[in-house]
């Protein structure tokens, strides 16, 4: 559990975090430990905007028995939960309560090696098939966003709960702020009810991974008069919906009796060009040890995973959908997954032509680290791809 008592203000962006008056559904750390033969990875789902490596490197430092390159640390994006960025304004001072960051990479730590405690023999199933209904859309054009909906379940083949599913993850892209930073509310927004919702029907834990949500796929809580819906009424009818057909997805899945697991990782570097983003990288109290002395690049670990025949690849950061479809494409898997904001959340990644291209995208291009940052992600991606085996066929 990760939310703050007393409540704290909470952060949807740059700048200051806004106040919060009580909390609807409660914020998260939720981890799945896999293991087969020599090799244990951890993927982790905090409920935040972005968590950064130097706050994951403090909770890898207390996980025993995983090595640090094979946890994977992601935000669901929620726009409702304090600032763990520590965003500095211009005199360098931050909103940020520092203590409760230390103290989630506790409770981030103590969910692993939980899971790790309570490993069991297990099956996967892993599907991957279109979210059908009300879910998301792409505010700045409409379709243009990707409706696959990516599930790994796996499933107990002894104990009490032999058949039953431990552990569903869902992959999807959607910006989860129906509730947003700006109405005193502190929430999970949509993943809480998605989480719940899945729990209660299919057993188990369940959690949320994101991905190539950017620029700007995000919630569907049109209503016909032309406003949004803004509750957590609204957080439920979406989380609900997805949960709904998250599990009709994976449902006729098979089960893989011998699936394979593999890690692998690569260092990355991207120039800090924006100068928003420079300032922020260099005066936040949480300065990462991966900027470089300079101050003008900043280092990043990509992982990939293979889960019998699904691949996992992730993003350390918002990629726009069309760089998501196009990694996707050239994955070694019929069944893709893209973990977006995992490991780093540096901001928005563009291609080179779509950056400060539109008036729309101006805002995205200023929150980016600059013009080569899609650029650099999809030639190292695909490379990291190239020199990994394929998943399972
Ligand atoms: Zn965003």
């Amino acid at each position: 559990m990760l939310t703050p008592d007393p409540l704290l203000p909470v952060s949807g962006g740059i700048g200051m975090p806004k106040p919060s008056h009580e909390k609807k559904g409660d914020l998260f750390a939720r981890a799945l430990v896999l293991e087969k033969g020599n090799t244990r990875i951890a993927i982790v789902s905090v409920d935040n905007l972005g968590w950064t490596s130097i706050l994951g490197d403090r909770s890898r430092k207390l996980i025993k028995g995983i090595p640090p390159e094979n946890i994977l640390i992601g935000a669901t994006h929620t726009h409702s939960a304090p600032d763990a960025y520590a965003f500095p304004d211009e005199n360098g001072k931050t909103g940020a309560d520092l203590k409760y960051l230390d103290w989630c990479t506790r409770q981030i730590a103590d969910a692993v090696n939980e899971a790790i405690a309570k490993l069991q023999p297990a099956v996967i199933k892993t599907a991957v098939g279109e979210a059908k209904g009300k879910i998301a859309y792409n505010y700045y054009a409409p379709d243009l966003y990707d409706p696959r909906c990516g599930v790994i379940q796996a499933i107990a083949t002894g104990g009490a709960n032999k058949g039953k599913p431990i552990a569903t993850l869902v992959n999807y892209a959607i910006h989860p702020e129906v509730i947003g930073p700006d109405r005193g509310i502190l929430s999970p927004d949509l993943c809480g009810p998605l989480c719940d919702r899945i729990e209660s029907k299919a057993g188990g834990m369940a959690l949320f991974m994101n991905s190539a949500q950017g620029g700007m796929v995000t919630a569907d809580n049109r209503l016909p008069d032309g406003k949004e819906a803004n509750d957590y009424k609204e957080c439920a009818r979406i989380g609900n919906l997805l949960a709904d057909e998250a599990l009709r997805i994976i449902a006729d899945a098979p089960e893989q009796h011998n699936a394979s697991l593999f890690c692998a990782y690569k260092f990355i570097s991207f120039p800090i060009a924006s100068p928003v983003m420079k300032f922020i990288l260099i005066h936040t109290p949480l300065k990462s040890p991966y900027v470089n002395t300079a101050g003008d690049s900043i280092q990043t670990r990509l992982n990939l995973l293979n889960i019998g025949t699904a691949q996992v690849l992730t993003i350390p950061g918002e990629a726009l959908p069309n760089i998501g479809y196009y990694v996707k494409r050239h994955m070694r898997s019929s069944q893709p997954f893209l973990f977006g904001l995992t490991n780093d959340a540096f901001g928005y990644m563009l291609t080179k032509v779509d950056f400060t291209s539109f008036k729309r995208y101006e805002y995205v291009s200023r929150t980016s680290l600059g013009e080569q940052t899609g650029e650099i992600y999809i030639e190292q991606a695909l490379s990291l791809i190239g020199e990994c085996p394929p998943a399972d066929y």
